[in-house]
C-alpha cells in the first residue's frame, strides 16, 4: 500500500511505518553499515543470557582455541585478524557449537559479531565430503545474502571443499540440477521456490538453519510466512538460529514462533547522551543568513571534521553547491545515491579526504564517524506534524558516554523555529546557548 507516501518539497518521499517501501531502507541501511564497518562495535553492558534449561552450566570462552574447532577453520578466523571472541561471541559460540546442538535467538546492534558467529557455526557443522546443502541461511535481500556469503568465503578460506551457493532471484538453475554446495544463502521467496517447487534443496538434510536480520525480514511483506513455511519442513534435530539488531515486540513474537526451545542472548546498546556536547544555536532570518552564519562558524573552528544536516535533499544540494562555490571542499551524501556510492563517500570522509559532509535525515542513521567533532543542524529535525524529532536530534548529535569525545553542535534557527528549539532543550534537559556568529570567542 503506497497511499501513505507524502511527497516532500523536493520531490522525495517519506514513508510511514506501515509502508512497504520502508523495508528497502532498512535493508539498505543494514547493507551500508556492513560496507562501511571497520571493526567491532563495543558495548559496556553485560551480555544477558536466558537459557532454555537454566540448570545446565553456562559456558563462555575467552579464546577461539577453547572451542576446539577444525584446524582449517581456526586458521581462517586468525587470517581475518580476529584475536579473540567478541563479547557476544564469548557466550554465543559455546551454545552454538554444543552437542547436541542448541537453538539460539541473539540480539545485539549491528557490528557486534553476530554474522561472524553464525558463519563459524555453519562452517564447523558442515561435512565437506557430503555434496548437498547442509546449512541454510535466510537473508532479507540479495545484497545482504552476498555480504554473508563473503564472510563464509573468507572464514572458510582454508576449508577448501566447502562451497557456498546463493538462492536469489536471477540465479538460474537448470531443472534437474543437483546442488552439491553445502551452504546455501538466500532470500525467503527464492529459497521456498527451490525447496518446494523446484525441489533443488532437500530440507530434511539441513543441519543448521539461520535466520539473519530478523527485524528487517519481518518488515518485508511475506517474508515471515515464507520463512516459517521453510522452517516447518526442517528436521527436528536441525539447529535453528535467529539474529536481530533490534528487538521490538514484533521481532520477539516472530522469533518465538520460528525458533523452538531457544536460548536467548541479548547485548544492550550503548546509550547516547548529550552530556559531552556543547550545544549552540544561531538565530537567522532565512536560508542565506543561515549560510552566512555557517561560514562564520566554520571559519572559526577548523579543527576536526563536521557533518551538516539538512531536512530536504534539495536544501542539502543547494548548500553543497554554495559551499563548493565558496571554495570549501565538501561532499554530499544523499538518498538518491546507491548504497555503494554512499559507502564510498563515507569512506572518503573517514579517510579525511573531505572535512565536511552534508547530508539529509535519510542517511544519518548508523553512520558512525568517530573523528566528527562538529555537527551542524542546518535545519532542525522535525516530524510530519512539525514537532521536534527528538530521537533524530539525539542520533545526530549524541555520543556514547563511554567512547564519546567532547563535541560541538550548532543549530541554525529561523526565528519562528525558536519554540521548537526550546522544546528540544526541555526534552533533554540540557542547555543550548545562543551564539552571535560574528563573535566566535563565545565558544568555550
Ligand atoms: P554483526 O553481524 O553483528 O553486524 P559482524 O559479524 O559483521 O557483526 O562483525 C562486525 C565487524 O567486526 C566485522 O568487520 C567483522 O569482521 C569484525 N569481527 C567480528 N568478530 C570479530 C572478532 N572476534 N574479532 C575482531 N573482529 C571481529
Amino acid at each position: 500500500i503506497r497511499s501513505t507516501a507524502v511527497p516532500n518539497v523536493d520531490g522525495s518521499v517519506n514513508y510511514t511505518e506501515d509502508d512497504e517501501e520502508d523495508v528497502v531502507d532498512l535493508a539498505a541501511n543494514s547493507l551500508l553499515n556492513k560496507l562501511i564497518r571497520q571493526s567491532l562495535v563495543e558495548s559496556s553492558h553485560l551480555v544477558e543470557v536466558l537459557q532454555k534449561d537454566p540448570s545446565s552450566p553456562l559456558y563462555s570462552v575467552k579464546t577461539f582455541e577453547e572451542l576446539r574447532l577444525k584446524e582449517e577453520l581456526l586458521k581462517g578466523i586468525y587470517a581475518m585478524g580476529f584475536n579473540r571472541p567478541s563479547k557476544i561471541q564469548e557466550m554465543a559460540l559455546p551454545m552454538m557449537l554444543a552437542h547436541p546442538p542448541q537453538n539460539l535467538i541473539a540480539q545485539s546492534q549491528s557490528g557486534t559479531g553476530k554474522t561472524a558467529a553464525f558463519v563459524l557455526a555453519m562452517l564447523s557443522r558442515v561435512n565437506a565430503l557430503e555434496l548437498f546443502p547442509q546449512c541454510l541461511c535466510l537473508a532479507p535481500t540479495y545484497e545482504l545474502a552476498l555480504q554473508t556469503g563473503r564472510v563464509v568465503e573468507r572464514m572458510g578460506k582454508f576449508c577448501v571443499d566447502v562451497q557456498v551457493m546463493y538462492a536469489i532471484r536471477g540465479n538460474q538453475i537448470p531443472r534437474g540440477t543437483d546442488i552439491t554446495k553445502q551452504i546455501v544463502i538466500g532470500t525467503p521467496g527464492t529459497v521456498l521456490d527451490w525447496c518446494f517447487k523446484r525441489r533443488l534443496i532437500d530440507l530434511t538434510k539441513i543441519r543448521v538453519f539461520v535466520l539473519d536480520e530478523a527485524d528487517v525480514m519481518i518488515d518485508t511483506q511475506g517474508f515471515s510466512d515464507q520463512s516459517i513455511r521453510i522452517q516447518r519442513a526442517l528436521p527436528s534435530e536441525c539447529q535453528m538460529l535467529l539474529f536481530s539488531a533490534t528487538f521490538e515486540d514484533s521481532v520477539w513474537q516472530f522469533a518465538e514462533r520460528i525458533i523452538p526451545d531457544p536460548n536467548v542472548i541479548k547485548l544492550r546498546k550503548e546509550e547516547l547522551t548529550l552530556n559531552n556536547i556543547r550545544q549552540y544555536y544561531v538565530l537567522c532570518r532565512d536560508r542565506k543568513d543561515k549560510y552566512q552564519a555557517l561560514c562564520n562558524i566554520y571559519g572559526g573552528i577548523t579543527i576536526g571534521q563536521a557533518i551538516i544536516f539538512c531536512q530536504t535533499r534539495r536544501n542539502a544540494k543547494w548548500l553543497t553547491v554554495e559551499m563548493m562555490q565558496d571554495g570549501h571542499q565538501v561532499s554530499l551524501l544523499s538518498g538518491e545515491l546507491t548504497v555503494d556510492q554512499r559507502a564510498s563517500i563515507i569512506q572518503r570522509f573517514r579517510d579525511g579526504k573531505e572535512k565536511v559532509l552534508i547530508t539529509t535525515n535519510v542517511c544519518a542513521r548508523g553512520i558512525d564517524v568517530k573523528q566528527v567533532t562538529i555537527v551542524v543542524n542546518f535545519d532542525l529535525p522535525v516530524n510530519q506534524a512539525e514537532e521536534p524529532d527528538y530521537e533524530t536530534y539525539l542520533h545526530r548529535i549524541g555520543r556514547t558516554g563511554r567512547f564519546g569525545k567532547k563535541g560541538l553542535a550548532f543549530n541554525m534557527i529561523e526565528l519562528d523555529k525558536l519554540p521548537l528549539l526550546k522544546k528540544i532543550q526541555d526534552h533533554f534537559n540540557s542547555s543550548i546557548k545562543q551564539l552571535d556568529p560574528e563573535d566566535m570567542d563565545e565558544i568555550e
